[in-house]
């Protein structure tokens, strides 16, 4: 496994990389769902390319910026056990130097939900990750389906831009109680990490009710509502019941569509999301 730095670094390795070429973008502190996507890359392609860069332009002012977990040299440990070929860990100045000034703002897909509850948080996210697929030039790229509405814009966004690679979108890796694995676990106390298991419990209940047969969008994000208000630790940002592509909710039945059920959550300072997609 080799680990890069500078562009030039990158692109005489990149050179170097049978095809085709899977690319894993990750903000470091690697747990078992950043490892499944790793794991699938590996699978699917011939050389595997993890980039672990922390990118501030996706952090609000008042977010967790600089209190976010790293760990660069377990990350390349773990890297290394799961076979990665390729390690890029730009610096700050290097993806954002100090005349930077060229964004990647992709519209209605980026504006409810996410996008609305962080203004901001998507621009860093597009304008990161095209940056990433310009430097890696992957013919593939993978992210988790945990960040739902991330790879809804990322999609659009390599429609939109002409970007020559496929999107893979992997399943959401979880705790046996149903939490989602998310590097901001960690701040969970003990109390925080049982209370976490709401937004599983509340999504749960919404799909156990449209299996049953409830089928407007409305009853679907009340159940996740109740299962939420019942837990004192929680704050609910949003629930919402929507278009997987567009994020646009659904009113009325889903009349066999899939619907994407998602939340954000603050447990304590911890804000968590987690979703789920049903029907279809
Ligand atoms: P991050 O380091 O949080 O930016 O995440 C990097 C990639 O890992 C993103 O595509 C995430 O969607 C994905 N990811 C994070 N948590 C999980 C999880 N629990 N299961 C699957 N993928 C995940």
């Amino acid at each position: 496994m080799k680990t890069v730095v500078t562009l030039p670094e990158l692109r005489a390795a990149r050179l170097e990389l049978a095809a085709p070429v899977g690319l894993a973008p990750t903000m470091g502190y690697l747990h078992a769902g950043h490892l499944s996507l790793v794991r699938q890359a590996r699978r699917e392609c011939a050389s595997v390319v993890v980039s672990i860069f922390v990118n501030p332009t996706q952090f609000g002012p008042h977010e967790d910026l600089g209190s976010y977990p790293r760990d660069l040299a377990r990350d390349l440990d773990l890297l290394r056990r799961e076979d990665a070929d390729l390690v890029w860990t730009p610096t700050l100045e290097i993806v954002y130097p100090p005349d930077f000034q060229t964004w990647v703002t992709v519209g209605q897909v980026a504006q409810p939900l996410e996008g609305s509850m962080r203004p901001g948080h998507f621009r860093g996210v597009a304008t990161v990750v095209a940056k990433l697929f310009n430097a890696v030039q992957p013919h593939r790229a993978y992210f988790g389906q945990k960040d739902a509405q991330q790879a809804a814009v990322i999609r659009q966004m390599v429609k939109d831009l002409n970007f020559n690679l496929e999107l893979v979108v992997c399943p959401t890796q979880r705790e046996p109680d149903g939490l989602a694995l998310s590097s901001r676990n960690v701040y969970l106390n003990p109390e925080e990490r049982r209370a976490a298991t709401a937004l599983w419990r509340a999504l749960s209940a919404a799909q156990k009710a449209y299996q049953q047969g409830q089928s407007q969008a409305e009853r679907l994000r009340e159940a996740m509502r109740a299962v939420l208000q019942a837990e004192p630790l929680a704050n609910v940002e949003y629930v919402s019941c929507a278009e997987p592509d567009t994020m646009q909710e659904i009113e009325g039945r889903l009349e066999g569509r899939q619907a994407l059920l998602s939340m954000a959550v603050k447990i304590g300072k911890t804000r968590l999301i987690d979703n789920l997609l049903i029907g279809g």
